[in-house]
């Protein structure tokens, strides 16, 4: 068990910082190591010859390199050392220059300094394990976890190159928060305007297929990829007979606050989360449904005619291989009731921003009118609360990178769209407007 050892001086440009003949007569003392040998230009070719030819006359059991910075040097001797079948992961690179050399204007204490680093990596050498190498073929298919916007435009950026990709949301539809918006900033563009297409491209796109109300829940890494295990929640209604033509909804008699407008207003217990929820599929909501927790009503089945409610739907679980997975899972609003000075959760008309951007949207609430959640009255003053749950030590230290900008968005379509002479004050620490065009709006 010998470790061969070789410095590398860089043209001799080292030799102003290190003592090369001192580090080589002091390391050579080292028990278990073999012969020091100082090179001039060990990434040239004469260089790794040298290091070659130590490897066929001497086998050594590991080598240690003192020279440059292991991301230049590793790929070249690791290709010299695989020429001569020795295996690279048995070279243990020390970087002399960057970190010893060019840092130090006292030429004992580098020398010093280089003799404990080359220390350290023989001490690292001796736990060397030559490491098999395999080569494999990435799968061409990806899974992309969170089909919201940024999943949408991964999804359809891939297809487009000829992957083959699975879109997974654990939710009824795709298109995450930003179906929520109403309009995006700086542009205060329509948001479904510029997602729906995106929506509907992706879920016709020949190499996209759609993981709605699909959990993941296990993944193991595999050379190739990965195998993740995933499970379908049960929707009791059958995709391929729902036409999406909301009946059963119609004569649900079951109202739950409505998840998709931030609480406010109703759904029923079979429903579409929104107008342009893609795919069109009704789904069963398990905890409100009469049937699925009491075992009576089955209403939807009796007036749908395509058939399609099926109570007997269970959940499943399968695996899936996919040579790289992308997670886009998005975000989810921050609870302002963990803030009781806010009064959110006390007073129906404190709303966050994203309620009242569904109260601004046309399918909302609302129906896109601006009225206040206790009374249905336009409101004429609106104070607008900045930085709640962020840059706040009780919960978050950091800016959210979201509020300020929503706050003024909301504002103007508040303004000019619904109400000019309403007086709205925004309470801020700073605004902080972080993106591009996002001062100027
Ligand atoms: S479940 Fe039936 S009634 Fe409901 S939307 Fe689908 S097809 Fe229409
Ligand atoms: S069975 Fe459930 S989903 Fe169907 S109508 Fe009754 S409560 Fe609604």
């Amino acid at each position: 068990m010998t470790t061969s050892l070789f410095l590398c001086d860089c043209g001799g440009a080292l030799r102003k910082s290190i003592d090369f003949e001192a580090l080589e007569d002091r390391l050579s003392s080292y028990e278990g190591v073999g012969p020091v040998t100082i090179l001039s230009s060990l990434c040239q070719r004469d260089g790794l010859e040298r290091i070659q030819r130590e490897i066929e006359t001497r086998a050594p059991s590991s080598i240690v390199v003192g020279a440059c910075s292991k991301r230049t040097l590793l790929p070249v001797l690791e290709r010299a050392a695989r020429e001569v079948g020795f295996n690279a992961s048995l070279i243990e690179p020390v970087n002399l220059r960057e970190q010893c050399a060019w840092v130090h204007d006292d030429r004992a204490k580098a020398t010093q300094k280089a003799e404990r680093l080359m220390k350290g990596g023989i001490g690292k050498s001796r736990l060397l394990r030559a490491i098999e190498t395999r080569e494999t073929t990435r799968l061409a298919s990806v899974l992309i976890v969170g089909a919201g916007v940024a999943g949408i435009q991964a999804a359809l950026d891939l297809a487009n190159q000829g992957f083959d990709v699975k879109l997974l949301d654990e939710s009824p539809t795709i298109g995450g928060k930003m179906a929520l918006l109403v309009k995006t900033y700086p542009t205060d563009d329509c948001a479904i305007c510029i997602l729906g297409p995106k929506m509907a491209e992706a879920a016709s796109h020949p190499n996209i297929k759609l993981l709605t109300y699909h959990e993941v829940v296990g993944a193991q890494k595999r050379p190739e990829g990965f195998k993740v295990r995933i499970r379908r929640k049960p929707s009791y209604v059958d995709p391929g007979k729902c036409t999406g033509c909301g009946v059963c909804a119609e004569k649900c008699p079951v109202k739950v606050k409505n998840e998709w407008n931030g609480g406010l207003g109703f759904r029923k217990a079979i429903y579409l989360p929104y107008p342009q929820a893609i795919p069109r599929k009704y789904v069963i909501d398990s905890e409100n449904c009469l049937y699925l927790k009491k075992g009576v009503c089955r209403i939807c089945e009796k007036f749908c005619p395509a058939k399609a409610p099926n109570f007997e739907d269970k959940a499943e679980e399968f695996d899936l291989e996919f040579g790289t997975v992308i997670l886009s899972t998005g975000f989810e609003e921050f609870d302002p009731s963990w803030a009781p000075e806010t009064g959110f959760g006390k007073y129906p008309d404190v709303i966050t921003q994203l309620q009242l951007a569904r109260i601004l949207d046309p399918s909302g609430p609302t129906d896109g009118k601006l009225k206040r959640p206790s009374d249905g009255s336009k409101p004429e003053r609106i104070t607008m609360v900045q930085c709640v749950g962020s840059r706040d030590p009780r919960y978050s230290k950091y800016c959210s990178r979201y509020c300020c900008m929503a706050a003024l968005k909301n504002s103007v379509l508040v303004k000019i769209e619904q109400n000019p002479q309403s007086e709205i004050t925004i309470l801020y620490k700073d605004v902080r407007a972080a993106g591009k065009g996002f001062e100027e709006y």
